[in-house]
């Protein structure tokens, strides 16, 4: 894949005549982080971005700072863990816009640091893959039929390197990669399965999706000790958001170029 960013032009709903032109974009987990920094980076493309949070406040907070940076930015009530919450999320972008262009499924949780294998909770197990796994499914499969009215559907799923086993079990240093966790690791890995998953169920569609892996950024997920800027981090899922037709479907990249599974 090429690793130069392609804008590709707003896309045109070819099945309802008198939408919109502007690209539509959700990006879940939009209120911090290197999900507001993919709403800000898609919304200076000029595309109108949905910005998905599960807290009033914090989400508000975003889309102000968003529209006072010239985004054309609204809330979307979305806590990914929720049934109702995502199925009203749907209805929202399906009476506002119609349909959906691009879906960024960024929300992700870490379940905290103590995470080995053999003393895991088990509860905190199942609430990394609630969010990082199951969120991602729920959230696809409630907006794949907003998605299906685009001529030009993407999604984009933040996984990490920390899910690829090649590098977590390959010889030297890349048995270093990421600390050992029993839930947020094997979470991502799950999440690339998924994302190869529906890319072959969607493969006679033109929806294209992908599994993106932003590098170690500083947000609240890390402490902020990881050692690249949310922005810097955006921009993978950026290049995913914006890939040509002709683009990957089912792959694993990041800024250098695939990972591997
Ligand atoms: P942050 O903790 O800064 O942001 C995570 C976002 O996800 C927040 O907006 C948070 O909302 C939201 N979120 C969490 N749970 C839910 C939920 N149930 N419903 C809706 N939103 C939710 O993390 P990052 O920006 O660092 O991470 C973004 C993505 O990138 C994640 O998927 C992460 O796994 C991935 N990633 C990050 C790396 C890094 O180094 N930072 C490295 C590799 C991957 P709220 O504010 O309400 O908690």
């Amino acid at each position: 894949m090429p690793t130069q960013t392609v804008l590709v032009p707003p896309r045109r709903a070819d099945s309802i005549g008198d939408m919109s032109e502007q690209t539509i974009a959700l990006v879940t987990g939009a209120n911090k982080g290197i999900g507001y920094e993919i709403a800000a980076g898609l919304g200076a493309l000029g595309w109108s971005v949905g910005v998905g949070a599960r807290d009033e406040e914090r989400r508000e907070a975003a889309v102000a700072k968003l529209r006072a940076a010239g985004v054309d930015a609204f809330g979307v009530p979305l806590d990914v863990t929720d049934d109702a919450s995502v199925t009203a999320a749907a209805g929202l972008i399906e009476q506002r816009n119609g349909r959906l262009d691009v879906l960024v499924n960024n929300a992700g949780i870490t379940g905290g640091p103590a995470q080995q294998p053999t003393t895991a909770d088990l509860a905190t197990v199942r609430t990394v893959m609630e969010t990082n796994v199951i969120g991602v499914i729920r959230v696809t499969n409630a907006l794949l039929p907003l998605l299906r009215r685009s001529a030009a559907p993407r999604i984009v799923n933040m996984s990490s390197s920390v899910g690829s086993l090649t590098r977590q079990s390959g010889p030297g240093g890349e048995l270093t990669t990421g600390p050992v966790a029993v839930a947020y690791s094997p979470s991502k890995t799950f999440l690339n399965a998924v994302t190869v998953q529906y890319a072959r169920e969607l493969r006679d569609t033109a929806i294209l999706i992908n599994a993106g892996c932003p590098g170690f950024v500083a947000t609240d997920l890390n402490g902020f000790r990881g050692v690249r800027t949310p922005e810097q981090g955006a921009a993978i899922a950026i290049k995913l958001a914006t890939l040509p037709d002709d683009g990957p479907s089912g792959g694993f990249f990041e800024d250098a170029g695939v990972v591997p599974w």
